[in-house]
């Protein structure tokens, strides 16, 4: 005994009673498939999580079990968020966009026990029952009333177990979910989340300069659940007592932006992808949905044009950026203005507001470079200064950073020696800490020995007024190593040539940063969690006659 503090664990369950006790009256709104709306609350959430607790349980669950689900966004899916680590497991959210030979390989790996899943996507665990051996499927009734023969009703084992449970002992440095990368750099690898993380990232959720997440707050994440720790939302609103409206399979614009209106919406999240196609909607359908007051549109997963920002910020949605990785629980960095910054004119708040941001408290970021130009004087290591101007790798430590990925001991590689994790993007930081993301390491277009940023040429096509989406990748050119190719696709009922896009980017950019090759798409391939695809393009145009 030091004779200071107590020694309280920072558990989950803390959370869900809290939720139970001080918000039983906050409600939760969910979608269903066939578009109806259900109506709960944390009173009743609290009661049916700790019921699934033990449900668990029952089953045989024992510490540290995975428990997979493969669910939309919806109040069951909440409900396991903390029904399976208040029972001592792992709750491994599956990103069920992968093709179904990708699911199996991750829930083997994973080696997960159990599986959760809604009755709409039965048809999708079809696909791979073959391959995968879970004691027990359990099915949600979420868009249908009854439960197939051969699988568990999830109704039936809540209903199945006394209301009162008592939580085992649980260390907080347990792991309490999972989730693997999108994989959009090699295979997928897992990361478990530790309880103290998720409940130290729930507190960082509610920073005003990160989500400023709080009890007055109706929050709609439309990023899906099992993208990057549901980028920490359902820890964070239920600890902080935020109303959470959850968009259920309709993320399709107006969708969207009907939940936003009706809702009465103060906080949506979503990655860039979906704030283009809402912006695009409300563009075309001018005074069809009103946002007074505006909306915190918290934006990361890839780097928001300025374009965007400016436009949506007409229609009272203002983005917040952030910047994290599934490794980083996800937050990382998150953007905005300085108070000394308030009568700065407008295009450099823009372009402030287009960086990443700032550490989050207990977030410790430096930039390395492996040699070469930019590092600082009289260190040993390779630690480029905050300039605003050298480029080097992030490499970051933090309470929620992960120390490992789950049982791959060949990534081992991705930590430094003295326990930094290194992310594999390329930024710069200014003095006042605010990184820019300059791009991937290997999204960075290799041209003769130079590097070419593909985020900022892609930052700038999306201020040409004719243009949607933007995605720019370096190809391989004989004798420049790599050019930039981009892929444009334009608004509907405009035109543009790659002539006028290049000299519309040459106003910004050296002659041998500009794209070389201009392609038309209709659209731009995505990932599984929405984001341009560079390796599809990469592979589409890896052959590109340079010559023509
Ligand atoms: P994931 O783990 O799938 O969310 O991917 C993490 C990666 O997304 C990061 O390493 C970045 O390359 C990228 N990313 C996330 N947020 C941003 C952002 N705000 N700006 C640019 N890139 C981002």
């Amino acid at each position: 005994m030091r004779g200071t503090m107590m020694d309280f664990p920072l558990t989950l369950p803390t959370i869900l009673e809290r939720s139970g006790r001080i918000f039983p009256r906050v409600e939760l709104v969910s979608r269903k498939p066939d578009k109806s709306i259900v109506r709960s609350c944390y009173g009743t959430f609290y009661r049916r999580a700790r019921r699934l607790a033990a449900a668990m349980t029952k089953l045989g669950l024992q510490s540290g079990d995975r428990v997979a689900s493969m669910m939309w966004n919806h109040i069951g899916h909440l409900e396991a968020f903390f029904g399976v680590p208040c029972a001592g497991g792992i709750l491994h959210t599956l990103n069920l966009r992968l093709h179904p030979q990708e699911i199996a390989g991750i829930a083997k790996h994973a080696g997960d026990r159990f599986l959760l899943i809604d009755d709409v996507l039965l048809p999708v665990y079809e696909k791979f029952r073959e391959d995968v051996s879970f004691e027990r499927v359990i099915v949600v009734p979420y868009g249908f009333n009854s439960v197939p023969e051969g699988f568990l009703s999830y109704e039936e084992l809540l209903t199945g177990v006394s209301a009162e449970f008592q939580y085992p002992a649980i260390d907080e440095n347990d792991g309490a979910s999972m989730c693997f990368t999108s994989g959009t750099t090699g295979c997928s690898k897992g990361v478990i989340y530790s309880h103290r993380a998720l409940v130290l990232h729930s507190f960082c959720c509610g920073l005003v300069e990160v989500f400023g997440m709080s009890q007055s707050d109706t929050v709609l994440p439309v990023a899906p659940m099992f993208h990057a720790n549901a980028w920490g939302i359902p820890f964070a609103a239920t600890m902080l007592g935020a109303r959470l409206v959850l968009p259920g399979p309709h993320v399709d614009p107006e969708s969207i932006l009907e939940l936003m209106v009706s809702e009465r919406v103060t906080i949506a999240c979503g990655v860039p992808t979906v704030w283009i196609a809402i912006l695009d909607a409300l563009e075309k359908n001018p005074g069809r949905w009103k946002f007074d007051p505006p909306i915190r549109v918290v934006c990361g997963g890839t780097a928001p044009p300025v374009e965007l920002i400016r436009r949506l910020d007409r229609f009272g949605l203002q983005i917040k950026h952030l910047w994290g990785m599934t490794e980083t629980t996800p937050i990382g960095t998150s953007g905005g203005l300085r108070a000394y910054m308030s009568d700065w004119p407008d295009h450099k708040k823009y372009e402030v507001r287009a960086k990443q941001g700032w550490p989050a408290p207990f977030v410790e970021i430096r930039l390395m470079r492996p040699e070469g130009p930019g590092t600082v004087e009289g260190k040993k290591s390779c630690e480029v200064p905050w300039d605003g101007v050298t480029t080097g790798e992030i490499e970051i430590r933090g309470p929620w950073v992960a120390a490992s990925y789950y049982e791959s001991p060949d990534q081992a590689h991705r930590w430094t020696a003295d326990g930094w994790f290194r992310t594999g993007d390329v930024a710069t930081m200014d003095e006042d800490g605010y990184v820019k993301i300059v791009d991937r390491a290997k999204d960075l277009v290799k041209s003769g020995g130079e590097w070419i940023s593909s985020v900022d040429l892609e930052n700038a096509l999306m201020g040409h007024p004719a243009v949607k989406e933007a995605c720019v990748v370096g190809i391989p050119h004989p004798r420049w190593q790599e050019r930039p190719l981009a892929a444009v696709v334009l608004k509907d009922g405009t035109q543009a040539s790659p002539e006028e896009l290049r000299a519309f980017l040459a106003e910004s950019f050296a002659r041998w940063q500009l794209p070389d090759a201009f392609v038309f798409l209709d659209a731009i391939p995505r990932t599984s969690v929405g984001k341009f695809k560079k390796i599809a393009l990469r592979e589409q145009f890896a052959n590109w006659n340079w010559d023509s």
